[in-house]
């Protein structure tokens, strides 16, 4: 039985990948930082009870060391980050030395115990930034605009650096956006969807977001844990882009998502406060290397994405509100 070990399991990526690796029959650790934690994702995949938990301070390499001694881990899914852009404005210095110092500490102590296990490191399309070129390729120049995307940059240099230097078998994944349910709730496609369903029973709630008029590539988050394991089963370690390859308007991903729910454009407001102090105006990437040699599929359509997601959303707040009601009235 193979062992794979995934940091960031409580996360959105993290619980869709334990399913995947469950499926295809690994024996899966996932590292957290405190075994009280709320692991929502594991519980709502139903697979709460099949995924070792192992505690691991990701900022000490003796506790990785620790790890990688105790489980033998065929492959490490490394996606534990601080991992919102806007948070990263508020908190520069702990997002860029968590995101920077926790991969070294993993490419360390895979060097030094045992440079056999594969290693995959999160990285995003983030750190490309101010664009020149589109599509975005694997090549293109960065240019980071936030604390967040210097730390994947940085991250994602070491990951290269320690590759060429002692012929570890360790790869990043660019990813563009991606959603699902899981997503929490700071997040723009999610903090749309669950806000647009209070404001349907709530007729005076308006919608607060930031700079529409800029272009995101979206997909969706099951499809793209896909992409992670198959980059760990090549012979050859090497980064790839995972993208859908069409970037959407901000501006379209709302209107979506009031008219299928069937609330009043103006409704929304913008609040300059939300925006960025630097923002990426618009950023696709370009799939083909991720379909020719992982062969990695990927033809969804984000609209129809954002349409299972409402229909997702909806579901369980229905749910919820039932077993309120029942709850209530016991
Ligand atoms: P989430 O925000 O859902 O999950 C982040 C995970 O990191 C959580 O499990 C969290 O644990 C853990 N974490 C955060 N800070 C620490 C810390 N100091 N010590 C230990 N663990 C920590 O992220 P996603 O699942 O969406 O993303 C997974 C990875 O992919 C991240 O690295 C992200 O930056 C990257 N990425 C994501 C994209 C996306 O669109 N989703 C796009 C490109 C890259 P806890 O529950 O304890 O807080």
């Amino acid at each position: 039985m193979k062992v794979a070990i995934i940091t960031g399991i409580s996360g959105q990526d993290g619980s869709y990948l334990a399913k995947l690796l469950l499926a295809k029959g690994y024996k899966v650790v996932g590292v957290v930082r405190d075994l009280n934690r709320r692991l929502d994702g594991l519980e709502y995949l139903g697979i709460r009870n099949q995924v070792t938990l192992e505690l691991c301070d990701l900022w000490e390499q003796a506790s990785i060391l620790r790890l990688l001694k105790k489980y033998q881990p065929d492959e490490i899914y490394n996606l534990a980050a601080q991992s919102s852009v806007g948070l990263s404005f508020e908190y520069p210095i702990e997002t860029i030395k968590f995101n920077f110092v926790s991969v070294l500490n993993f490419l360390e102590a895979i060097r030094l115990y045992d440079s056999k296990t594969r290693f995959y490191q999160a990285s995003s399309s983030e750190m490309y930034g101010k664009v020149k070129d589109l599509p975005v390729r694997i090549n293109s120049p960065m240019h980071p605009l936030s604390p967040y995307a210097i730390s994947k940059a940085s991250a994602y240099w070491m990951v290269v650096n320690y590759r060429e230097a002692y012929k570890l078998h360790c790869c990043t994944g660019v990813l563009f956006n991606h959603e699902s349910y899981l997503r929490s709730t700071n997040f723009f496609v999610k903090k749309v969807i669950v806000e647009g369903i209070k404001m349907i029973s709530n007729p005076e709630m308006v919608l607060r977001v930031g700079n529409l008029n800029v272009r995101r590539d979206f997909g969706y988050s099951p499809k793209y844990v896909e992409a992670m394991w198959m980059m760990l089963q090549g012979d050859s370690a090497r980064d790839y882009v995972i993208c859908s390859g069409t970037s959407i308007l901000l501006h379209d991903v709302v209107r979506h998502i009031f008219h299928r729910m069937g609330l009043d454009a103006n409704r929304i407001v913008i609040d300059q406060e939300l925006s960025r102090l630097t923002d990426i105006e618009d950023i696709y990437g370009d799939k083909s290397e991720a379909s020719d040699i992982l062969g990695w599929e990927y033809n969804l359509d984000f609209f129809q994405v954002l349409d299972m997601l409402i229909d997702e959303e909806m579901r369980n707040a229905h749910q919820v509100s039932h077993l309120s009601r029942q709850v209530q009235g016991a």
